[in-house]
């Protein structure tokens, strides 16, 4: 798994060695995000863009939380869950 999840996303989006049959062009280089929900793969970029690390290692999105205002470490719980599920562990 890169360290970065949104290159995480885009790598397991687009393989580089996936090939289908395509009716009428033969076999061809396919990435997921063509075949599978290519709006699902949007919606994970753009939760990972929202979720960068800050300053002083705090999730930008996630910021400052609870009674005390703990602030939230980057990778928050929320890019935690995308990239666990990711790596086949969720
Ligand atoms: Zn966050």
């Amino acid at each position: 798994m890169p360290s970065d999840p949104r290159a995480a996303v885009e790598a397991y989006a687009e393989p580089p060695h996936e090939w289908h049959l395509v009716p009428g062009h033969g076999v061809q280089p396919t990435p997921r995000r063509d075949r599978y929900a290519p709006r699902a793969f949007d919606a994970l970029a753009a939760v990972l863009d929202l979720h960068q690390p800050g300053s002083h290692g705090v999730c930008d999105e996630c910021g400052y939380q609870g009674v005390n205002e703990h602030p939230v470490d980057w990778p928050c719980p929320t890019v935690q869950a995308i990239t666990t599920a990711l790596e086949g562990k969720a």
